[in-house]
């Protein structure tokens, strides 16, 4: 065991304390969303409380205080990112907006037609339609790196498909229907390697690992709030300051102009630039309270208790006659999916609600990697920081039950 405290953890989180369908609740559906602790809930109730205005343009009191508020959330996400600037961190509705922003501010600027973008099996639907959206837009070609058959992208494919013609290669750091790691560093040096830009899609990295931007030196990183303890409706494009500077506005409207006149505008710099309207301000400020939350806590300590739980639920469910784990590359984080033989996927998450367990049944939105396999939907537990090795207990008693009670002869 890490050593770290996992029901203390449970303790910050009010919503895991209730009874649901007659049984203490079980939340094993962090891919989905993460539940929010005290520190957050908190937080938003203070903004709307103490300090709500709008910020920036205003010269009062409270519009000081939101705009700190604001601005210090921007400050946290850069320490919890380690980026180098906070010039380089957008804020956006989740990790959706943030690769469309990338695709419709450099993407219409810098892809033409002829040009090459790569992505993997692997990528969520939001790391897939936007490209083709912009392919179809530019006369653009769409490549996809295959992956092997546990999971994991192939490298010496992807080395093939890059070429002078490669100008964006855009990937999942972890995927969020088999949990693959997949090998970011090295992905995006070989990249670089043929002047391509890459964007990293981090929304089911960063609740499990440590992430460092500057490390991992792609050029956009995206991320959603709520899927790392924080509101919804806020997320996070981290961008290079270069590749910032020389991106075309995206949305129009306030906030993102210096000056405005019928015949010619001139734009803020970066984040302004990629922030018009009105923001979502307390759900920034929320946000920047769940990376303190987890500064306080330690990734590297969050990182460690995770791969112990997930070992140890891949190890019991895998001892359950019939059932098939997807998804078995060496590095994995936060996701065991797996189905059943001779049950319904929907089956097996109707019946672990009844038994007050939460997991997503379906397709993930991400039906081409399940099609890889065969398949059109996985029954998908996923971890977070304050699941225990006892909610793994409950998790696989019930699988075992529902095996039972469905295939009473097996
Ligand atoms: N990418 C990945 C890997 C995801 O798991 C998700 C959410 N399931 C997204 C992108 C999209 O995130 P959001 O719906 O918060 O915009």
């Amino acid at each position: 065991h890490s050593g770290f405290d996992a029901k203390a953890a449970r303790a910050d989180f009010p919503i895991l304390h209730q009874v649901v369908n007659g049984h203490p609740l079980i939340w094993l559906d962090n891919a989905a969303t993460t539940q929010k602790p005290n520190a957050v809930i908190d937080r938003l109730s203070a903004f709307y409380r103490h300090e709500n205005s709008n910020i920036h343009r205003a010269a009062h009191e409270l519009a000081a205080r939101a705009t700190d508020a604001y601005e210090g959330a921007r400050e946290k996400t850069r320490r919890f990112l380690k980026a180098a600037s906070v010039d380089e961190i957008i804020f956006v509705r989740g990790s959706t907006e943030g690769i469309n922003l990338v695709a419709q501010s450099w993407g219409r600027g810098n892809i033409r037609a002829g040009d090459e973008i790569i992505i993997t099996w692997l990528e969520h639907h939001a790391n897939i339609v936007p490209w083709q959206m912009l392919c179809a837009e530019k006369g653009a070609k769409l490549k996809v790196v295959p992956v092997d058959n546990d999971g994991q992208v192939i490298l010496e494919e992807y080395e093939k498909l890059l070429s002078d013609r490669t100008k964006l290669v855009s990937f999942t750091q972890v995927s969020n229907a088999l949990g693959t790691v997949t090998p970011a560093q090295q992905m995006v040096a070989m990249a670089r390697r043929y002047g391509a830009h890459v964007l990293v899609d981090g929304a089911q990295a960063v609740s499990h690992m440590p992430v460092d931007v500057q490390a991992l030196d792609c050029d956009w990183y995206v991320l959603s709030g709520h899927k790392v303890f924080g509101p919804t409706g806020i997320g996070v494009v981290y961008g290079k300051q270069s590749v910032l500077e020389n991106s075309p506005a995206w949305q129009g409207g306030g906030n993102m102009i210096k000056d405005v006149t019928f015949e010619k505008t001139e734009y803020q710099p970066s984040p302004a630039r990629f922030e018009a309207g009105t923001g979502n301000i307390a759900d920034a400020v929320g946000l920047g309270a769940a990376f303190d939350y987890l500064e306080r806590l330690g990734m590297e300590n969050v990182a460690r208790h995770e791969h112990d739980l997930l070992t140890y639920a891949t190890l019991r469910l895998s001892e359950i006659q019939g059932l098939r784990i997807i998804g078995t590359a060496k590095e994995k984080a936060g996701v065991v999916s797996f189905v059943l033989d001779g049950i319904k996927v929907e089956q097996v998450g109707q019946a672990l609600n009844r038994k007050g367990i939460a997991v997503r049944a379906g397709h993930h939105c991400a039906q081409p990697i399940l099609r890889r396999f065969g398949l059109e939907a996985t029954v998908r537990p996923s971890l977070a920081l304050y699941n225990t090795f006892s909610d793994i207990d409950a998790l696989t008693q019930a699988v075992r039950e529902i095996r039972a009670e469905t295939l009473p002869t097996l």
